[in-house]
């Protein structure tokens, strides 16, 4: 965004593994209010409506009473980081019908027929391999699937998603897949203290989407930007996300290392 007095919002990754544990329905109405708020306070800084930015709650590794606790406080759709995990969690929870799940983690091919069953949402397509194994598995469920391309802005070996130069040239393959509907990119960014390094992550995915969004492939909508976490999603809606992943702030911190989650390496990965 635009705007005459440069923007100098700090990160909050040094509250990393410190947030609070929610317990009680009442804990959960609590956080959800207070991001709301500081949803509602970023959009001001940049004029932004506040309802151009959904909020997406990141339950992975917490319990099941801990995400009907969510439910309860008005939450309609969780992220999760493990096909698997995600995957229990909504057989577990069937009797929520309007719960939705979105996927926000790496998929290997061998999942894709998990993630094609119960998931409303795919934020982290980075490959056509990945494309074929849900479109096969899709339409074999008759179901379509909201997907969000991962790009990788913060130039990490460790971060999954399609290098930015690559981009364009997948988003040219996607309209072959007819049950994958192509909403925008979600990006992690650099996971650093420093916030003129985390900002330009951010910066990076939304002249991407700006620049490709004008000779898009029919079909392929690129509205949607998925950046920001509990540690930066202020700067992130600073810099026009539609969509922020907030886990921490909502559910506490995660005794899950989050290197679990995020391999410093993609080698030995079977497929
Ligand atoms: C865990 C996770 C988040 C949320 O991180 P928090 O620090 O808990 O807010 C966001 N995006 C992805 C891809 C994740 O795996």
């Amino acid at each position: 965004m635009s705007t005459e007095t440069p923007l100098n919002t700090p990160t909050r990754h040094d509250q990393h593994g410190q947030w609070p544990q929610a317990e009680t329905v009442d804990d959960f109405r609590h956080n959800l209010a207070a991001v709301q708020a500081r949803i509602k306070a970023s959009c001001q800084r940049v004029g932004r409506d506040p309802a151009s930015v959904r909020l997406l709650p990141v339950s992975k590794t917490k319990p099941q009473t801990n995400l009907r606790q969510a439910y309860a406080a008005g939450c309609r759709m969780f992220g999760e980081n493990k096909p698997q995990e995600a995957y229990r969690k909504w057989e577990e929870m069937a009797d929520l019908t309007d719960l939705q799940w979105s996927v926000i983690g790496h998929l290997q091919t061998n999942k894709a027929k998990l993630v094609a069953r119960f998931a409303t949402e795919f934020q982290a397509l980075d490959s056509l391999r990945v494309a074929v194994a849900l479109e096969r598995r899709l339409q074999a469920e008759g179901r379509g699937l909201d997907v969000f391309v991962q790009v990788n802005t913060s130039g990490e070996a460790s971060k999954y998603g399609l290098p930015p130069d690559e981009v364009a040239a997948f988003l040219r393959e996607l309209p072959a897949f007819s049950a994958l509907r192509v909403r925008g990119f979600m990006t992690l960014a650099a996971l650093s203290a420093e916030a003129s390094r985390v900002r330009r992550c951010f910066i990076l995915l939304r002249q991407l989407r700006d620049r490709l969004r004008q000779d898009a492939p029919d079909g392929i909508g690129l509205e949607e930007l998925s950046m920001g976490m509990s540690g930066d999603f202020e700067i992130a809606i600073e810099e026009g996300a539609t969509v922020v992943r907030v886990g921490q702030a909502i559910f506490g911190a995660r005794a899950t290392p989050d290197a679990h989650y995020w391999p410093s390496t993609q080698k030995g990965e079977t497929d």
